[in-house]
């Protein structure tokens, strides 16, 4: 069986979060069974270090118009990893980040994906298929594209990793990516008279999951649903939760170059050595004090402000806390504030970085205030490092609690 997975981040190539992990675990977790060959199709952004990763255009191009604008697309692949294909387009990829940058997201998103999901129907006009697996709203377009505008036979799943994220553009968007107005219904794109790329992707495709069963059941409620719980509710029959998981071959203390101490279950004592190397990565003092940490976006989902209301005590205690994470500014300025001389915060993306904190310290704090999966967790657990979580989505299905 021959699947293609749509993604707009793979790592190492692109990752703002947990897509990105998944974008790269599961088609390699798929390929280890006999009978299924997954190919990965993701966006050639301008960040991704051609050279490093020994990128070569594949001599496969084509182009798409759309009212009267030829846009070019180029093919590449990379030695690195063979299963996936990168697609270059200027328009898609030519940008500092991927979504967008500190003033909002960028402008043109809506064509950028648009483009990026007719380039995975280009290619599946001129490649055979048996499956087509999208991922969030990036993607979403392409189920209803290549099924009903190109007619190509397909099974498709779409795979929900945040609900929150749905790609809502003016309807004038209808018009500019040439889709099928027929389909501007409540039952297709139409979200509150605007295009919801997300709800196309529940809509269109045969099969749709999200990332733990817990977040399946919370998608279907008002207070998870962003506005599409009605929706969920009247698609529930195609809708099924699959917990994520991470590749433990990456996330591995045992193997793991960056840390300073390489560990396991049976010799945990080395962990010991990491938390020393994190305290003085970081400055921190008291070996004997537990290190809290948080990794993560800093945005409301992730419960920062409930965090940030627990230091103001931890201050006081006889405890040390680490934070690395970005997002929005007033949380990066009101956490940097906080720096004191048992809190340390660094503000940024740092994978290296991430990993000395799931190794050095005793306890991973996700109080996230909704969770579709979350994997930062099971990373946690694989370092034995004990996450404390808030009960709900991914969290839920994934630690046990300490009572039971
Ligand atoms: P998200 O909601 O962001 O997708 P997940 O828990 O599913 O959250 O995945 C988060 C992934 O991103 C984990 O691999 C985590 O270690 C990583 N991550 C998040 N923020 C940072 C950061 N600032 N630096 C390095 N890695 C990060």
């Amino acid at each position: 069986m021959k699947i293609l997975f749509a993604s707009s981040e793979i790592f190492p190539f692109a990752k703002t979060g947990g897509l990105g992990d998944v974008g790269s675990a599961l088609p390699k977790a798929l390929n280890q069974e006999k009978k299924i060959k997954t190919l990965s199709i993701m966006p050639l952004y301008r960040s991704i270090d051609r050279q490093k990763y020994a990128i070569e255009p594949l001599n496969y191009h084509f182009t798409k118009t759309l009212c009267g604008i030829v846009h070019p697309f180029e093919l590449y692949h990379s030695k690195y990893d063979e299963n996936i294909v990168f697609v270059y387009n200027e328009t898609l990829c030519d940008r500092e980040a991927f979504y967008g940058d500190k003033s909002g997201d960028y402008a043109d998103n809506a064509l950028r994906f648009g483009l990026f999901c007719y380039a995975i129907a280009e290619y599946l006009a001129r490649e055979k298929f048996d499956i087509l697996h999208l991922n969030d709203w990036q993607s979403g377009l392409a189920a209803n594209i290549v099924k009903k505008i190109y007619g190509i036979e397909i099974k498709t799943v779409f795979t929900i990793h945040n609900l929150a994220y749905q790609g809502i553009f003016t309807k004038q968007t209808m018009t500019d990516l040439e889709l099928n107005w027929d389909d501007f219904t409540f039952l297709g794109y139409e979200f509150y008279d605007a295009v919801n790329f997300l709800k196309a992707g529940i809509a269109f495709s045969d099969a749709v999951t999200t990332v733990s069963p817990t977040y399946a059941r919370e998608i279907a409620t008002a207070e998870h649903g962003y506005l599409l719980d009605y929706f969920i509710n009247s698609n529930q029959d195609k809708i099924h939760g699959i917990l994520n998981g991470i590749d433990v071959d990456y996330f591995n203390p045992a193997h793991d170059s960056s840390l300073s101490k390489p560990y396991d279950v049976t010799s945990m004592d080395k962990k010991e050595s990491n938390k020393k190397a994190l305290l003085k990565a970081t400055g921190l003092k008291g070996e004997e004090k537990a290190i809290f940490s948080f990794v993560g976006r800093l945005v409301e989902q992730k419960g920062v402000d409930m965090l940030l209301r627990a230091l103001v005590h931890l201050k006081d205690m006889n405890a040390n806390f680490i934070l690395l994470g970005s997002g929005e500014t007033w949380l990066e300025e009101t956490l940097s504030a906080m720096e004191c001389e048992n809190i340390y915060v660094k503000i940024g993306y740092d994978e290296d970085f991430s990993k000395h904190i799931y190794a050095g310290s005793d306890f991973l704090m996700m109080p996230s205030v909704y969770e579709p999966c979350g994997l930062n967790q099971m990373i946690a657990l694989k370092y034995g490092t004990l996450p404390i979580v808030r009960e709900t989505g991914g969290l839920k299905d994934s630690v046990v609690d300490f009572h039971d």
